[in-house]
């Protein structure tokens, strides 16, 4: 899990909000901020894996430094020295238990009083909360501290969903987003946290592992340093691959034996595992579009492009059959466009693929039962592959 860790090596020449790799935009929203007195409570908002963390930390160091500037917290000072050993008595981080997906009303209202306290090492305290963990209760608590501001207090919120806030505590914050970066920038990101400080386990990151955890991480550097920073993303990745890629061939047996059971075995990291399968998805779909330098997975561009064949061998296969029972003409003899009808109709069979992924997981986001979820998609997915049921739907094309 990619959090700023107060104590790992900082690169030398760079510091304070310098650190933050991209969003120029907001690096200057928080030069115009940091000096100033309005900057009572600051909402962070992103998606999840965007930073948002990273930066939190680095303005709580900045309110507490005792000479910042607009470019954000000294490192020099006493107050960045206790910051950067993670022992600062005047910084708090208010978030669920680990586990745990809210933070108790009992924790906010304690943690929010005790901020009356004076600071013992400068002129602020700084409290850093996750406001996705806080329930309405919790905003309600919240929402007391902001209407009557302590001039000694900072607050800083992160969010990565901006409309489960109430609207009352919204109005009261000055709020940020943090963008996706560039894929550059992320790469640069990887190199800057995990190459050059040798942190990630197992092998080293080659140049081509680098660009495919930028393309994959799609502008989320926490979620990049996340799967590149640990061994057991290429596992989970090489072993969905081998699912997804064998789909058209696999019995329905399969699917409801070992299929499900690696899923279900891997039910903690089901979001990482769509997310690979649509990237796969989309690299078919590059590779039908003729746009193989898009390619996310470019190591398995021979295995992906072999997949691609076969699938439309399939869906001639099954149209070429269903055309025979029915009477037709054979598909297969229709002059020079056999292949560009197989290959509009994988284009589409893609399409319906990747939104059936999409479905799943929003389907698990609401709790809907899991090998129920997963079962109709593998089945689904491996319809699609297979070319089944081809011409019911287009014969009148
Ligand atoms: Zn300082």
């Amino acid at each position: 899990m990619w959090l700023m860790s107060s104590t790992s090596k900082k690169s030398e020449h760079r510091k304070g909000f310098s650190r933050i790799t991209g969003l120029s935009a907001l690096k200057s929203r928080l030069a115009g901020l940091i000096l100033t007195e309005d900057n009572s409570c600051i909402l962070l908002t992103g998606p999840s894996g965007s930073g948002k963390k990273k930066i939190a930390n680095l303005i709580a160091q900045a309110l507490l430094c005792h000479a910042p500037t607009a470019e954000g917290a000294c490192e020099n000072c006493t107050s960045c020295h206790y910051f950067d050993q993670g022992n600062h008595l005047d910084f708090s981080i208010l978030a669920a238990e680990s586990g745990k997906k809210t933070i108790p009303t009992a924790s906010v209202r304690s943690e929010l009083s005790d901020l009356v306290r004076y600071p013992r090492l400068g002129k602020r305290r700084v409290i850093l909360i996750d406001a996705d963990e806080l329930n309405e209760q919790g905003q309600n608590v919240l929402l007391k501290t902001l209407e009557e501001p302590l001039p000694h207090v900072r607050l800083i919120l992160t969010s990565s969903d901006q409309s489960r806030l109430l609207p009352t505590v919204i109005s009261r914050v000055i709020s940020l987003k943090v963008d996706r970066r560039k894929e550059d920038e992320i790469r640069q990101i990887i190199r800057e946290e995990l190459v050059d400080q040798e942190r990630s386990e197992g092998d080293l990151l080659t140049d081509d592992d680098i660009r495919f955890f930028a393309k994959f991480a799609s502008g989320l550097p926490g979620l990049a340093l996340e799967l590149a920073g640990g061994d057991w993303f290429r596992q989970l990745r090489s072993d969905t691959t081998a699912i997804y890629l064998s789909l058209d061939q696999a019995s329905e047996l399969d699917l409801f034996t070992d299929c499900s059971a690696f899923f279900l075995e891997h039910k903690e990291q089901i979001d990482i595992i769509f997310a690979v399968l649509q990237s796969l998805i989309r690299d078919e779909l590059c590779l039908l579009w003729r746009t193989e330098a898009e390619i996310i997975n470019s190591d398995l561009l021979p295995q992906l492009k072999t997949v691609i064949e076969r699938k439309q061998q399939n869906l001639a296969r099954c149209a070429e059959q269903a055309a025979k029972d029915q009477g037709l003409v054979r598909w297969k003899e229709e002059e020079d466009s056999e292949w560009s009808r197989a290959e509009r109709e994988l284009q589409d069979r893609l399409a319906t693929a990747a939104g059936l992924v999409e479905e799943s997981r929003e389907a698990l986001a609401r709790n809907v039962n899991f090998e129920l979820t997963i079962t109709r998609l593998l089945l689904h997915l491996k319809f699609l592959a297979a070319g089944d049921e081809i011409i019911e739907s287009r014969k009148n094309d």
